[in-house]
């Protein structure tokens, strides 16, 4: 579903991503850590193309991120086909990003009315689906400022999800919350983890990695340290660097 091999990513004459392979199969959730500036964002920006790859290759579904493959040459793709690619791939932010001037029932239909074309009828019922699926079917005509951090996050896995994703990444989304409004939001997750979705999780929420995750990557400084099944790598970190970063997450 995810491929990376070697992919390079700078910001001028900082190379934040220096070699990053990996891979998640398909209905896999594979959960990323490492120290802040690590390039974990970075590595999710690039798959939803919103940072632009500069060496190696990231694909998903066996589509180039971005580019255009003809012979041995690579074309930047144009706009409207990177948005097009973009579209199979939600993401979900530390910080909710809800249209504060919308309901969270709006909030959800209105990517699938505006870039899908959906019919409001077809986009309103699956919203309330999708309402009730992250366990908030009473809040549809809510808007943010009135929800908990808890269920604003809730409302934007729902919004992700209205546009039928291949993939689903997520950054770091509990890490804004509210200690007792944490579980929520993880429990909204291992439901789509049950139900097949693939994604890739960045987290420090070690016990959900152990629990859902079928993979744990430990970056650090733009390389991947360290890999294997989240029990393995958390129960016994082959790398000091792993052990020390560990050591102060867990
Ligand atoms: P955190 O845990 O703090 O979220 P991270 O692992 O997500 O960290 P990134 O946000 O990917 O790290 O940042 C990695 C490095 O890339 C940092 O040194 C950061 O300053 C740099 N960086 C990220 N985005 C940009 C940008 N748009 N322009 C310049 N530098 C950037
Ligand atoms: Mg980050």
């Amino acid at each position: 579903m995810v491929r990376a091999e070697g992919v390079v990513k700078s910001f001028g004459s900082n190379t934040v991503l220096k070699d990053i392979s990996l891979t998640v199969r398909r209905g896999e959730v594979m959960c990323l850590v490492g120290p802040s500036g690590s390039g974990k964002s970075t590595f999710l920006r690039c798959i939803n193309h919103l940072e632009r790859v500069d060496g190696g290759r990231l694909l998903v579904e066996g589509d180039l991120i971005g580019y255009r493959e003809r012979g041995d040459k690579l074309y930047e793709l144009k706009p409207k086909e990177a948005a097009k690619q973009r579209r199979d791939i939600g993401m979900v932010f530390q910080r909710f990003n809800l249209f504060p001037h919308m309901t969270a029932l709006e909030n959800i239909i209105e990517a699938p009315m505006q870039v899908k074309g959906q019919r409001r009828a077809v986009a309103e019922q699956r919203g309330r689906e999708l309402l009730d699926r992250v366990g908030l079917s009473d809040k549809a005509a809510a808007y943010p400022g009135h929800l908990s951090g808890g269920q604003q996050q809730r409302v934007a896995i729902a919004r992700a999800l209205a546009m039928d994703p291949k993939l689903m990444l997520f950054d770091e989304p509990t890490s804004a919350l509210d200690p007792e409004l944490v579980g929520e939001v993880l429990d909204v997750m291992k439901g789509l983890a049950k139900d097949g979705m693939t994604m890739i999780v960045v987290t420090h929420e070690m016990g959900f990695a152990r629990e859902v995750a079928d993979s744990l990557v430990f970056m650090d400084g733009g390389v991947v340290v360290e890999t294997g099944a989240p029990r393995e790598v958390l129960a016994d970190p082959q790398h000091a660097r792993t052990r020390a970063f560990l050591s102060k997450v867990l």
